[in-house]
């Protein structure tokens, strides 16, 4: 089953500017801003222009140009953020939720983008209901 992407989804009204957003950065390709709930002291969502729904779509649809642009957009805020653990930040966590159980509200791609606390183990523990 082909991807369908909605255009409703309130990351394409904020590329479309029809909702205000914190923008951290933007390029050709990719804007990246602060979430509205942050659950970190930084928390930034990165998301490519593309309509693109997750991960996957994006790796099996988007243009090198695209990719390239995105996980370079990636790397600079790192940057901005003070984050990098290779130039003595304290580093940080990506997220890129996709589907049912990886629980994705906004269906258009996003990384988050956490840090400034330390952010604990990588998963809770599965539901036992
Ligand atoms: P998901 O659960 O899909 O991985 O994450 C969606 C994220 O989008 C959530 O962290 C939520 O706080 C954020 N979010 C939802 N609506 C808005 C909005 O209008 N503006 C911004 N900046 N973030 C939003």
């Amino acid at each position: 089953m082909a991807y369908e992407y909605d255009d409703q989804n309130i990351f394409s009204k904020i590329l479309r500017g029809e909702i205000p957003n914190a923008t951290v950065l933007e390029t050709e390709h990719t804007l990246a801003f602060n979430d509205i709930t942050p659950q970190a002291p930084d928390h930034v969502l990165v998301i490519p222009k593309g309509p693109y729904v997750c991960y996957d779509h994006f790796a099996d649809a988007a243009s090198d140009a695209e990719i390239v642009d995105f996980s370079r957009a990636v790397g600079e805020v790192c940057r901005m953020l003070d984050v990098k653990p290779g130039e003595g930040g304290q580093g940080y966590r990506m997220i890129a939720n996709s589907g049912e159980n990886g629980v994705q509200e906004v269906q258009h791609l996003h990384i988050h983008l956490l840090a400034g606390r330390w952010l604990g183990r990588m998963l809770q523990k599965p539901r036992t209901d």
